[in-house]
């Protein structure tokens, strides 16, 4: 007997592993189904599934002919997520049966789960994507928000305005875990001297597993039960809970799930507090003291720093560590002296803060920094810890970012790629001569595809633009954001998290010379914007309304445009179709920065401080940069300089580059750039290329193998 829904059970099987999110051919299955309900439901294949009547979906996806496409899509599908073992790449093998748990507070692989809210969390994705496609065993643990990061709207004055809503469980890509008789595990961590329940989610992402801890659950009282309800959200209180759940939740989840990892992973230090979890098992199963413990657990532990900026290290008052971790203490068998200490650079300073990311450091014998100058700038930044300590902490090194190319390249690119790189290039990203075939790409094709992926981005905007919030310049002496918008004009791309050092309004810091450059009669250029502030970000938020404000500027005749909700599509879209990719933090906070990666897979060029991976990766003629990386000690006077040294970059190499014509009219010059970028950054900036780092250099050293590689 025939199933008579057997597409729509398909469908449902596509839809529930995350490998779909960077297998763009299922995207368009969905998209040939219904494309106008597939964009309003913001791409969630779940729940597009499920807004259709399974007979109506079947017969759908017959009159689209679309069964061939659905059958061999999940036949890729079961190819590329079937677990393989130690043969399908042995290097990973030391790792198989003990794989690499990776800890991180956000996880971004789709805008459709939105447990993320910047690059931290897509770094983080990136990482369970490559290492699925690499076959490295990770499991992922991270927490889940049933409320996730906030919404982004804007009020009739741009002011960012803060929406929560609730997820529906049901039409997200995980489930809930279960014992044998299928009653939900439960992980339960004591915090502040009470117990609180978690139940343990998983998403599959490809090969990949991630578990995701709730406590938002009928087990706990209401006041536990909102602690991992959003992402970032709450005070210092709520979030040194929601670091113990993660940590010392995190090692007990897997735990109970039988999983043995052979290498510990800290993604960032809000997840620290694991180490001592294990340091406390390990004492009470081997029977021996800390100080043993210790050195085994950092053996095993790999910790990678994320920041070089101050406020960005999570610090709590020894009282707050006291309060959330009394009995963790009791376990370890710590004086208030000794446990104090674990985050402190100086053991008796009472004044001193616990600092997590000292607690990652003197328990991992592997530290690293995302860039080659990160590296270096946290060599210096935690100097006093290495003098202070016996046996001293291992040096930082550093493993510079990388992005998860199949989910930010554009298909139509994607194509070219396919054509010129040779076949499986896919699973040869890490070495340069798979881009040499970047060189044999005819230049009008490679700039019919970019103008294509331009006006596929300028139709976005102006649909983006139609339907969110005020202010939409209906007032008098306004005008409406993005009318201005045109195909040939340069255009600059700016979209992160608006953390002050990033300095969105750096190209805005001589108005009236911004205002010349927008209305240059010979070589206009006009400005795209994204990015969320965090709640109590205030500064953030005033820069936001900043720019919101001039969009409707008549004096800026429609040619600057902010995108509310800033999120992995609007950056898909930001990072596939401007000419420029724009990066001005304050040198060297950006510890890395992979925004602009994204970009130059898709032939966009790079314009950015010397800072990140930038400092390491332009090469003079693979993009742009703005000053010559010169660190003033007055941030006043360093903003002053780095606005020049841009206006000057835009005005004396990217314009007149840009408009350099050979005499068929093809922009040859530019688009020489656009290939030698790819040619020269693409081998190095990939996730996959991330991921051989962290497991030649990391992983199989913590589990005691040796490298080849
Ligand atoms: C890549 C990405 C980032 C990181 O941007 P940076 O320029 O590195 O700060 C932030 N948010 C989203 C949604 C991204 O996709």
């Amino acid at each position: 007997m025939s199933d008579p829904f057997e597409l729509v059970n398909d469908l449902r099987a596509l839809s529930a592993n995350l490998w779909w999110s960077w297998h763009p051919e299922i995207g368009e299955i969905f998209q040939a189904l219904d494309a106008e309900r597939w964009q309003a439901l913001r791409q969630n294949p779940i729940a597009f599934l499920d807004s259709f009547e399974p007979a109506e979906l079947e017969q759908r996806a017959h009159q689209g002919a679309l069964a061939t496409r659905i059958e061999q899509a999940l036949r890729r599908q079961h190819e590329g997520t079937r677990q393989r073992g130690p043969r399908a790449n042995p290097e990973a093998g030391p790792l198989h049966p003990r794989p690499v748990a990776y800890f991180c507070a956000e996880f971004g692989l789709h805008e459709s789960l939105p447990i993320y809210s910047g690059g931290l969390g897509v770094l983080a994705g990136d990482h369970l994507k490559a290492a699925s496609d690499c076959h490295v065993p990770i499991v992922g643990v991270g927490l889940f928000y049933a409320e996730g990061y906030f919404e982004q709207g804007l009020d009739a004055r741009g002011r960012q305005v803060e929406h929560y809503g609730r997820h529906r469980l049901d039409q997200l890509p995980i489930r809930q875990l279960c014992d044998a008789d299928g009653a939900p595990l439960v992980v339960e961590v004591e915090v502040a001297g009470r117990p609180i329940c978690l139940h343990l989610r998983e998403a599959m992402v490809g090969r990949s597993r991630l578990i995701l801890l709730d406590c938002d659950i009928e087990l706990n009282p209401p006041e536990d039960r909102r602690l991992t309800t959003q992402l970032y959200g709450g005070d210092q209180r709520t979030r040194i809970r929601q670091e113990v759940l993660l940590g010392v939740g995190g090692v007990r989840a897997l735990a109970q799930l039988g999983i043995r990892p052979g290498v510990f992973h800290l993604n960032e230090g809000h997840s620290a507090f694991a180490t001592l979890e294990l340091c406390a098992r390990q004492m009470q199963e081997e029977g021996i003291d800390f100080e043993e413990a210790r050195q085994r657990v950092a053996r095993q532990t790999v910790f990678t720093t994320h920041t070089p900026v101050p406020a960005g290290h999570d610090r709590f008052a020894p009282e707050m560590i006291d309060e959330a971790l009394g009995s963790l203490r009791e376990r370890l068998g710590l004086d208030l002296r000794a446990f104090h200490g674990l985050g402190r650079i100086h053991l008796d300073d009472p004044d001193e803060p616990f600092c997590m990311t000292v607690l990652a450091m003197k328990m991992s014998d592997f530290t690293n920094g995302v860039s080659h100058l990160h590296g270096r700038v946290s060599r210096q930044m935690w100097a006093g810890l290495y003098q202070q300590h016996s046996p001293p902490a291992a040096p930082i090194g550093h493993i510079t970012n990388g992005v998860h190319v199949a989910s930010v390249l554009a298909p139509r690119m994607r194509d070219l790629f396919d054509r010129h790189l040779g076949p499986g290039w896919t699973a040869r990203m890490d070495r340069p001569e798979t881009w040499e075939g970047i060189a044999g790409i005819d230049e009008g094709e490679l700039w019919e595809t970019h103008q294509i992926l331009k006006a596929r981005l300028l139709d976005f905007v102006a649909r983006r633009v139609a339907t969110q919030e005020a202010p939409r310049g209906q007032e008098a002496g306004q005008i409406l954001p993005g009318s201005g918008l045109g195909q040939e004009v340069l255009t600059l791309g700016f979209a992160r998290r608006f953390a002050t050092y990033k300095r969105a309004d750096l190209i805005l810091s001589d108005l009236a010379r911004f205002k010349r450059l927008i209305h240059d009669s010979q070589h206009p250029i006009q400005i795209l914007y994204a990015g969320k502030a965090h709640p109590a970000d205030e500064q953030g938020k005033a820069l936001i309304q900043k720019i919101v404000e001039l969009t409707t500027d008549p004096d800026l005749g429609g040619r600057v445009v902010f995108l509310a909700n800033y999120d992995m599509d609007i950056a898909r879209h930001l990072i596939q179709g401007v000419d420029v990719w724009l990066n001005n933090p304050r040198r060297p906070q950006e510890a890395c920065g992979t925004s602009g990666q994204k970009a130059v897979f898709n032939g966009v060029l790079n314009c950015s401080v010397l800072d990140g991976w930038w400092a390491e990766g332009y090469d003079g003629q693979n993009g742009f940069a703005i000053g010559q990386g010169a660190e003033l000690p007055d941030p006043a006077r360093q903003d002053e300089l780095d606005a020049r040294e841009l206006y000057r970059v835009l005005q004396e190499s990217i314009l007149p580059l840009y408009h350099q014509v050979d005499a068929h009219g093809l922009r040859r010059a530019w688009i020489s750039r656009m290939k030698w970028a790819m040619l020269s950054l693409g081998w190095r900036y990939n996730a996959q290329r991330m991921m051989l780092d962290y497991l030649r250099r990391a992983y199989l050293p913590a589990v005691g193998a040796t490298t080849s590689g």
